[in-house]
């Protein structure tokens, strides 16, 4: 066991008993091939011929001069599929194959994870199967549509919410019951120990290639590093090569529509300690312990959990967290667009706002700043539209 998963006293295996063995032959075979030489050259191999790796370090000039800072964009956005989350799901999709497993099953909220899933799993000739709630279904039509069409199926969840923590329950009975030629491909840093540590391993391929990048363009490291969090795979897959150093981190969460003092978002800055998805961390809950539903303009920030990882980044502070109104993202979005050319999805643009106001203090003049562009908002241009009150 690695430390037994925790980080401080975050992370942990909270899972039903049947679910240990599953998890342990998980552990096992990724400590076994995450330094083996013929996995990683595939692995290697897919992320530069089938995703698009290494995304470049882009300066952003125009917004640079505009702020006063030197601001440079990690462009995961510019991946197959749209995001960041193919370094994941390739990663464990190839392990899979690699422990004999013939079929995987995945839960998806919004369907992006679902697309990344169904998209691997098209490629190296699995089964996919993708819970994903009723609710998520009905708003979320062409998602489904594209993970079908990839070969996927998608599967209906008709309990409780009808929303992505009652898919995830039916994922988890799902590998219960299959555990033997089926692999659990969660797509964040959350869940049970070794899923925090595996995904992030396979996500840290952002921050090798940003440290190596930003070196050979400033011959230093940069002041500070900004990536939105949802489930927290992309902040600390960015992060990962920069905790040694001193860089100051900074995590940005959705903080919903901000008019109401009760809002529903923002885990750790809002959160408190509890079980989620079968660890321990910051969570959104009330005082009896019942989960709340996450409210975000942007899907992939609307979960009620985080990785533990971050929630003990938190708690030693070597990394900030901070939140993001829906209003101040869509500026976010609209402000990346007109003076870059780049439009972020609805994720980044909290990242990318925040970058604003870090950049307009005075104490931040002429720092040097990365941001991780997590995705792309071509997914999002409908709603961008509909919330600019422009008719499409
Ligand atoms: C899913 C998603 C996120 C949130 O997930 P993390 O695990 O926190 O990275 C952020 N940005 C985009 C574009 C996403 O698709």
């Amino acid at each position: 066991m690695i430390k037994d998963g925790k980080f401080g006293k975050y992370g942990g295996i909270f899972v039903p008993e049947l679910l240990i063995p599953a998890l342990e032959e998980l552990e096992s075979a990724f400590l076994k091939y995450k330094d083996h030489s013929g996995f990683n050259k595939e692995l290697n191999y897919y992320l530069q011929e089938f995703a698009g790796r290494p995304t470049p370090l882009y300066f952003a000039s125009n917004l640079s001069k505009k702020l006063g800072c030197k601001i440079y964009l990690k462009r995961e956005d510019l991946l197959h599929t749209g995001a960041h989350k193919i370094n994941n799901t390739l990663g464990q999709g190839l392990l899979a194959k690699y422990m004999g497993k013939r079929r995987l099953i995945a839960e998806t909220g919004a369907g992006q994870h679902g697309i990344a899933t169904a998209a691997v799993g098209a490629m190296l000739k699995m089964p996919v199967d993708v819970y994903m709630g009723t609710e998520d279904i009905e708003r979320q039509k062409l998602n489904v549509f594209r993970m079908e069409i990839s070969g996927a199926r998608v599967i209906p969840v008709d309990t409780g919410s009808k929303t992505l923590k009652d898919a995830i329950n039916q994922a988890m009975r799902d590998w219960i019951s299959n555990i033997k030629d089926t692999h659990y491909l969660i797509g964040s840093t959350v869940g049970p120990h070794p899923y925090p540590t595996m995904v992030k391993h396979f996500q840290s391929i952002i921050g090798e290639e940003t440290k190596q990048q930003i070196l050979e363009k400033e011959g230093k490291l940069p002041d500070a590093i900004m990536a939105c969090v949802g489930g927290g795979s992309n902040s600390i897959g960015i992060f990962s090569a920069f905790i040694e150093d001193n860089v100051e981190l900074i995590g940005v969460e959705g903080g919903g529509t901000g008019l109401s003092t009760d809002e529903h978002g923002a885990t750790l800055c809002r959160g408190t300690n509890g079980i989620l998805h079968g660890s321990l961390s910051r969570v959104l809950q009330d005082k009896d312990g019942q989960i709340k539903e996450a409210h975000s303009v942007s899907a992939g920030l609307d979960y009620p959990g985080v990785g533990p990882e971050h929630s003990h980044l938190k708690e030693i502070g070597r990394a900030q967290y901070v939140a993001i109104t829906d209003p101040e993202a869509l500026r976010g979005f609209q402000l990346l667009s007109k003076y870059e050319g780049i439009m972020p999805a609805l994720e980044s643009a909290h990242a990318i706002a925040y970058m604003e106001k870090y950049a307009k203090k005075p104490e931040n003049k002429g720092k040097t700043i990365i941001v991780n562009l997590s995705g792309r908002g071509d997914k999002d241009m409908f709603l961008a539209a509909k919330l600019l009150g422009v008719e499409t």
